[in-house]
């Protein structure tokens, strides 16, 4: 069976270094909020191009703490793409702020900035305050930061990138996270930076935001435990703070063989009536997932699972049509790209340790189901 995702196979290939660090952390006593956060926190900053880190619980909260960070909340407007993790709507309401769901390009598949700026427009006339915007790089694949930078600065919004899906990509040359005024991450264990538990971080070169989320993330204490705000407890805790800091160090070999592997796809799928990823120019795509488009995505999952071959989708329903949100909100503008996508859309196995010929087995299924 080729699975999906495999965060086993990441482990057992660095099981050594791993095992060392994590009984040298529970031989050290120090459990919550030590020198292995905040070993990681500078080594990620330094990955990431920027001046902070901030080791939080889970990706969605770094959303929800960077949104508060930046005085988000109550009767602001937030504009996200449909087409993402639930999680980054859920942290949009987690704030106190309301979702605005904006439409994808179908090219990148990321924020389609025609629609973001239709949306800033409409917002506008409502009672709501167009505040923030989130740019989820989905899939692995940056947004189209200049523009979206653009629309940012002539209407007064935050600009915060959910980076969930995309740890050291880069928009001409630029890191992912660095760019916005915020950046989120999750280290769910089948991230491209991922730990063996929940783990997340918040990225910034603001030294007021820095501040702040210190205090946000530990019930809004100070350094002398007084509490300044209104905190939560997410924390990143030391034992997975270990286990990132050797996954960063193999971070650019992992997205560097992610990369290759998605080379080896296109090559063989190329010529198949199946709509292949296309990274964008001045972009390196770090293809979190590797999705193709095609109609009767359904038959060709199944067909695949026959051959042993385990597909996914992402994401099955966009946020705006899932039970909860279709009737909550009301989008301001077409989301037809998104709805178009989301039927032909098709996960495959994707992780740094899948072996080249696998790839190629999963061609050869995929041209034979063409063929049949
Ligand atoms: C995984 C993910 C998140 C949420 O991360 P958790 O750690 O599961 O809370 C947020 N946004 C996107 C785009 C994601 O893929």
């Amino acid at each position: 069976m080729i699975p999906f995702a495999s965060p086993e196979r990441g482990y057992q290939k660095h099981k050594k270094e791993i095992l060392v660090a994590v009984e040298r952390t529970l031989d050290s006593g120090k459990y919550i909020l030590g020198p292995e956060v905040e070993r990681f926190e500078e080594e990620f900053a330094r990955y990431c191009d920027v001046s902070y880190a901030v080791g939080v619980a889970n990706g969605t909260d770094a959303i929800e703490l960077g949104l508060r960070a930046l005085g988000v909340g109550q009767n602001d407007a937030v504009f996200s793409a449909s087409h993402t993790a639930v999680a980054s709507i859920a942290a949009i309401e987690r704030a106190g702020a309301t979702p605005i769901f904006v439409d994808i390009d179908p090219e990148s598949r990321c924020i389609s900035p025609e629609s973001l700026e239709e949306a800033v427009k409409i917002t506008k006339l409502t009672s709501l305050v167009p505040r923030c915007i989130i740019a989820v790089h989905i899939y692995g694949q940056p947004c189209d930061m200049d523009r979206i930078k653009t629309i940012a600065g002539e209407n007064n919004l935050f600009l915060l990138e959910d980076c969930a899906q995309s740890h050291g990509a880069l928009y001409k040359g630029r890191r992912v996270g660095s760019m916005g005024d915020i950046g989120a991450f999750s280290f769910y264990p089948t991230k491209n930076l991922g730990c063996f538990g929940d783990g997340g971080g918040i990225v910034t070169k603001d030294n007021i935001m820095f501040d702040k989320l210190i205090q946000l993330r530990q019930y809004g204490w100070d350094h002398k435990r007084d509490s300044q705000l209104s905190g939560v407890n997410s924390r990143l805790d030391e034992i997975q703070a270990a286990i990132l800091r050797i996954k960063l160090a193999y971070l650019e070999q992992d997205n560097q063989q992610r990369r290759a592997l998605a080379t080896r796809y296109m090559d063989q799928l190329s010529g198949l009536p199946c709509k292949l990823p296309k990274a964008q120019p001045n972009t390196e795509h770090v293809y979190h997932l590797f999705v193709i488009e095609t109609d009767k995505r359904d038959q060709l999952g199944d067909f695949l699972k026959d051959r042993e071959v385990l597909a996914s989708i992402h994401y099955p329903l966009p946020v705006h049509m899932q039970t909860f949100y279709q009737n909550k909100y009301k989008s301001a503008v077409s989301l037809q790209q998104t709805e178009k996508l989301t039927k032909n859309i098709l996960s495959l196995p994707m992780f740094p340790e899948l072996e080249i010929q696998q790839v190629d087995m999963i061609c050869e299924s995929i041209r034979a189901w063409y063929q049949r």
